[in-house]
């Protein structure tokens, strides 16, 4: 089997970056985590901060064996899967792989993919440059999503609408705005309380 054959099965993956560090965002805020940011994006956010990850070919095509074997050299066994975005790929070999080796297996996505993988955490970040699949919606336990605008409460509720009933609710603040709306965050938090405020807690510990 070629290499394109390989990726398109979800035997190898485009690796942009594989990092262990603190998990800084989200439900799992201050848990050790091992990243591994898979190549390629086709969303398009404008405030991405990670642009250089949208071409897949500038990355390195691993094995799941590789990938799973250097994350097995540190000593936490919970795994975030991000990108780029990661659910262009087929996701089910890495994550049963991981699982198998006693990994916890999070996900961080915009959901504009169809869903794949055996994950125990799903953060669904919803974008407004490309239409979530309708598949993530079931199976997201988390729905986060970053403020930049003001229209993005009410984006924020139209997901919230479509989540299935036990998904957590989060607000997060894009980094460079978190001073202009932070203090439209705590006050839509207060006034509806469902949602959560998720902060990039990484970024104040100036870790990856
Ligand atoms: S989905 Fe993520 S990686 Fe892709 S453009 Fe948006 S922020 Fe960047």
């Amino acid at each position: 089997m070629n290499t394109k054959d390989q990726v398109a099965k979800g035997l190898m993956l485009p690796v942009m970056e594989a990092f262990y560090t603190i998990q800084g965002e989200g439900k799992y805020t201050g848990h050790p985590a091992y990243f591994i940011r898979l190549g390629g994006c086709d969303v398009g956010c404008v405030w991405c901060d990670v642009k250089e990850s949208w071409e897949a070919a500038k990355w390195p095509v691993l094995s799941i064996e590789q990938i799973v074997e250097e994350a097995l050299s540190h000593p936490g066994r919970l795994v975030v899967i991000t990108g780029g975005e990661p659910l262009m790929y087929d996701l089910g070999p890495l994550t049963r792989l991981l699982k198998e080796k006693g990994f916890t297996t999070n996900i961080e996505t915009s959901g504009a993919h169809p869903f794949s993988g055996d994950f125990d955490w799903v953060c669904f970040s919803p974008k407004k440059f490309k239409k979530p699949h309708p598949s993530i919606y079931e199976v997201a336990n988390e729905l986060k999503v970053v403020v930049f605008h003001k229209s993005d409460f009410d984006f924020a509720e139209e997901h919230a609408a479509l989540v299935n009933e036990s998904c957590e609710l989060r607000l997060q603040p894009e980094w460079s705005k978190a001073n202009r709306f932070l203090p439209n965050i705590i006050e839509y938090s207060k006034n509806h309380p469902n949602w959560k405020i998720s902060l990039q807690t990484h970024k104040f510990m100036d870790i990856p």
